[in-house]
């Protein structure tokens, strides 16, 4: 299966610039989630894959096959998209063969490769009813094998699930993330959403305003971030950034209080940061008083509790166990100081110690 290359590629509609000369590189047979809030450019994007926005400057390979200036059709790519663009008088078996028959397939082929689709997406008993006649997560499930069917080098995905409720939106995912599992191909996922950024994807791209932020691995952007939009983007609840100041001995933090004991280079004293912590790394000390309990949200196996602190900055934290606070409480915070993350107040880049 071949991947996707992308050199320097910018989209333009008449003046206003979306896309500003992105590199990117999705290897083969990997799983590529573009990430990143609504208007970031993700869509737009993944269509230049798809030849459904021509490319304006730059160029877009798939394998090593040049195909910026290619019409969809000649890209070998499939996409699946939010709004399921079913065919309402076909049945779901003429729905999935739809698009080989179009092209004259023999009969033959397409009754194999819609069997194989109907028995990887679980579809069998489906195969003769009408989409009206199916679910939301059915429906979307046909257009994946519709997909399918047609055998392409790299599937597109824009944002497949947001028409789904919360139940069925986790069992799609899962669904998904089972059919990379089994086919192995190249795939590139649109959304907004960063869970399911972090559950399907090998590579994550979190783009803004048309410019990457960050490329990589799940993990490594939640434990590694470049940046305060990566940092506050990927985890949920979001990290809490609080205004502090380079100290002796480490960084001052007028919301907590304290000053935070964290290796950091001599020459940064003075300089303005925001220190970043992240809910699931702070834990309550009944025995401090630097923070009052405004709020709490119990989910049942965590809680969510909202702090305000000496400053009036509000942070979250999470809580397990069955000692929870309550409202109107004052409490103090403890974490370990190498949880602290540090970034330039100003360009909001990174400080590594
Ligand atoms: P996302 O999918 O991340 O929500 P889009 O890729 O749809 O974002 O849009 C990126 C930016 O491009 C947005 O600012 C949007 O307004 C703009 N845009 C998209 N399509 C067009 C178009 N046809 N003409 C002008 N601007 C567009
Ligand atoms: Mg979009």
């Amino acid at each position: 299966m071949p991947g996707v290359t992308m050199n320097k590629v910018v989209k333009r509609y008449g003046d206003v610039q979306v896309i500003h000369g992105i590199d990117l590189k999705i290897e083969d047979g990997e799983f590529c989630v573009f990430v990143g809030p609504s208007g970031c450019g993700k869509s737009t994007l993944l269509r230049m894959v798809a030849g459904l926005e021509e490319t304006t400057e730059g160029e877009m390979f798939i394998g090593d096959r040049n195909v910026t200036k290619l019409d969809p059709s000649d890209r070998c790519v499939s996409m699946v998209f939010q709004t399921y663009a079913l065919y309402p008088h076909m049945t779901v078996k003429e729905n999935m063969g739809f698009g080989l028959k179009m092209n004259g397939h023999p009969k033959a082929e397409i009754e194999e490769k819609v069997a194989e689709a109907s028995r990887i997406l679980k579809l069998d008993e489906y195969l003769a009813r009408k989409p009206a006649a199916l679910s939301g997560g059915q429906r979307q499930r046909v257009s994946i094998g519709r997909a399918i069917v047609r055998g392409p080098d790299v599937f597109l995905f824009d944002e497949p699930l947001s028409n789904l409720d919360a139940e069925l939106r986790v069992e799609m995912r899962v669904e998904i993330a089972r059919l990379h599992k089994e086919i192995g191909a190249t795939m590139i996922y649109v959304t907004h959403d960063q869970v399911e950024a972090m559950t399907l994807a090998d590579k994550i791209v979190v783009l803004r305003l048309g410019n990457i932020e960050q490329v990589g691995a799940p993990m490594d952007l939640y434990r590694d971030p470049d940046n305060k939009f990566v940092a506050g983007f990927i985890g949920s609840p979001a990290m809490n950034f609080m205004n502090g100041t380079v100290a002796d001995g480490g960084v001052e933090v007028p919301n907590l209080q304290m000053t935070v004991p964290v290796p950091i280079a001599a020459a940064y004293k003075g300089y303005a940061v925001s220190a970043g912590l992240r809910p699931e790394h702070l834990t309550i000390d009944r025995s401090g008083t630097s923070m009052k309990v405004e709020m709490t949200e119990s989910l049942g196996g965590i809680s969510y509790a909202y702090l305000i602190g000496a400053t009036g900055e509000r942070i979250i934290i999470e809580e397990r166990g069955d000692e929870r606070v309550s409202e109107g409480e004052t409490v103090g915070l403890s974490f370990e100081p190498e949880r602290l993350y540090l970034f330039d107040a100003k360009t909001e880049q990174r400080i590594r110690g």
